[in-house]
């Protein structure tokens, strides 16, 4: 063999640039299904049946296309990792050169380049179509800084690309319309919602399900109501139905929550685009075609836009660039342990057990859920952070190391210190009481901050103020929130640490 194509579980692209210009006479695709990858981290029923599902469409078509290829299945008595069995596949085949594209993890790169120079294979890494622009843009705008920014870094890219761009100016005058987005439903909740296109199980995910049931029996949550799309059609049908029925709300209620409600005006596109089923420039340009025909808004495909083009390639640009020294960060010294509800969902807080619930059922829980309640949560009690990026990469089914650890440590906890954050992101049960419908089915009081009754959000977040005072009172982003501290009596910020105290030592166990 002359060239091995590596195609891992995360680059499921049919356009995959290496298949374009293989040689099917010298060259070989290898693709391999190993155990380690559902359980060097922990992993939901549902990630690990999404990535065996869409391997194995992936490869039929492969298969189609008369592309040679050697395809690893999971087998019950060989319980190799990854990189073990790809060793096999380097003895046995001799190439000369083994071309990838860059893995998902830091980690998995380093073991495949080390791989390579064992046997004297040339490693070389190609770029795809995952991303729109290569790391090296995202380095060059870095710079020296230490300290990073998405709204600059999103400004950058649209001037250098003219996405959303009227010549050097933003399309309708502003960068952002936030302020015409961020709404929350009236008490009576979000009434009427359309139903996404759902795609149940065909033959080869039903086998899957019952490989995943056989291996991997103790792994959390259940595959009920798995319904991601699989290849790349299924993909396009989901984008075409969020374009439809999802789009035009999708920047009024980006930040809501309701209970129950799983998807909202979500695309729930994140699994298929991280896989390299759905190319993210396709999705841009369909969003802003919708603007143009006058189907959706400005503010929505504004804001649909910021989260991919911004967000998306910003963490994944701050990821390579950082680690690996990004995943021991801890800027805030937190070192509680994860409370074990967050397995189960058996808490009496409304709004954690809803979104946990509908964690562990779907696999899924959409940007505000994940950032204000499961990891604000963790953020104010003062979860290690290795311990929730841990249950962040395996309970999500969009979930790859590159994309869920700089959300996870920088967004959500301010581990790294604000290198991807200017702030941490706090508030109390009050927030969540405006942004949602769980209040309202709740034993606490989101204005409490003390006593039994006390929103356990609201206790913490005053602790949290008070304890990291000294760190963020003179800040200028911060210090406005900090300065309301002074308005409460030190009897009562007294009363806040003892509860907080009970809180920390009931969840240690809970
Ligand atoms: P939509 O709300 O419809 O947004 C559209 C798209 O924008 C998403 O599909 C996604 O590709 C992109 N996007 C939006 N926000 C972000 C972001 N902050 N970072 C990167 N891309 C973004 N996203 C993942 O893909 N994998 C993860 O493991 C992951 N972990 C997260 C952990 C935490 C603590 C937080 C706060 C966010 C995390 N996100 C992650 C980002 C975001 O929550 C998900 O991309 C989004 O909820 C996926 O649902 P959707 O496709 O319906 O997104």
């Amino acid at each position: 063999v002359d060239r091995l194509i590596l195609i891992l579980g995360d680059h499921l692209d049919p356009r995959h640039p290496a298949l374009m210009d293989m040689d099917p006479a010298r060259d070989l695709c290898v693709m391999i299904e190993a155990h380690s990858e559902a359980e060097i981290v922990w992993s939901h029923k549902q990630r690990i049946a999404l990535f065996l599902s869409a391997m194995r469409h992936f490869a039929a078509e492969l298969q189609e296309r008369g592309l040679p290829l050697l395809y690893r299945r999971l087998e019950p008595g060989r319980r190799m990792s990854l990189t073990q069995q790809l060793d096999e596949i380097l003895t046995e085949q001799c190439p000369r050169e083994l071309v990838c594209a860059r893995p998902g993890t830091w980690a998995l790169r380093e073991e495949i380049r080390s791989l390579c120079s064992k046997y004297d294979v040339q490693f070389r890494e190609i770029e795809d179509h995952r991303f729109l622009f290569p790391q090296e843009v995202f380095d060059n705008w870095a710079g020296g800084r230490k300290q990073y920014r998405m709204e600059l870094w999103y400004r950058h890219v649209r001037s250098r690309s003219g996405i959303l761009m009227d010549g050097d100016q933003p399309r309708g005058g502003r960068w952002n319309y936030d302020s015409e987005n961020r709404k929350s439903f009236s008490r009576a909740g979000p009434g009427w919602l359309p139903e996404p296109v759902l795609f149940p199980p065909d033959t080869i995910t039903e086998e899957i399900f019952a490989l995943v049931e056989r291996e991997f029996p103790q792994h959390p949550g259940a595959l009920q109501h798995f319904s991601w799309p699989v290849t790349a059609a299924q993909a396009e049908e989901a984008l075409q139905d969020f374009l439809r029925h999802r789009l035009p709300s999708f920047g009024a209620f980006q930040d809501a929550t309701w209970p129950g409600e799983v998807w909202l005006y979500h695309s729930r596109l994140s699994a298929a685009m991280n896989l390299g089923l759905l190319d993210p420039r396709r999705v841009i340009a369909a969003a802003i075609a919708e603007l143009d025909a006058g189907k959706a808004p400005l503010a929505a495909v504004e804001g649909f836009v910021r989260q991919i083009l911004g967000w998306r390639e910003y963490v994944r640009g701050i990821y390579w660039r950082e680690m690996p020294g990004y995943l021991e960060s801890n800027a805030l010294r937190a070192a509680q342990p994860l409370p074990s509800f967050y397995w189960t969902g058996d808490t009496e807080m409304a709004c954690l057990r809803d979104v946990l619930r509908r964690t562990l059922d779907f696999a899924y829980a959409h940007h505000i859920e994940r950032l204000m309640v499961t990891g604000l949560f963790a953020l104010l009690l003062g979860v290690r952070p290795v311990a929730l990026h841990e249950w962040y990469l395996a309970i999500y089914v969009d979930a790859v190391e590159w994309v869920e650890l700089p959300n996870v440590l920088g967004m959500s906890q301010y581990a790294d210190g604000g290198m991807l954050a200017s702030k941490p992101y706090v508030a109390s049960g009050q927030y969540l009481q405006r942004m949602g419908g769980h209040c309202q089915r709740c034993p606490y009081q989101p204005q409490q901050a003390a006593g039994a009754q006390a929103c356990p959000f609201s206790t913490l977040y005053w602790d949290f103020l008070q304890r990291h005072a000294t760190k963020f009172a003179q800040h200028p982003r911060t210090a406005l929130q900090w300065r309301n501290l002074q308005r409460k009596s030190a009897a009562e910020l007294a009363e806040i640490r003892v509860r907080a105290a009970e809180l920390r030592e009931r969840y240690t166990h809970a």
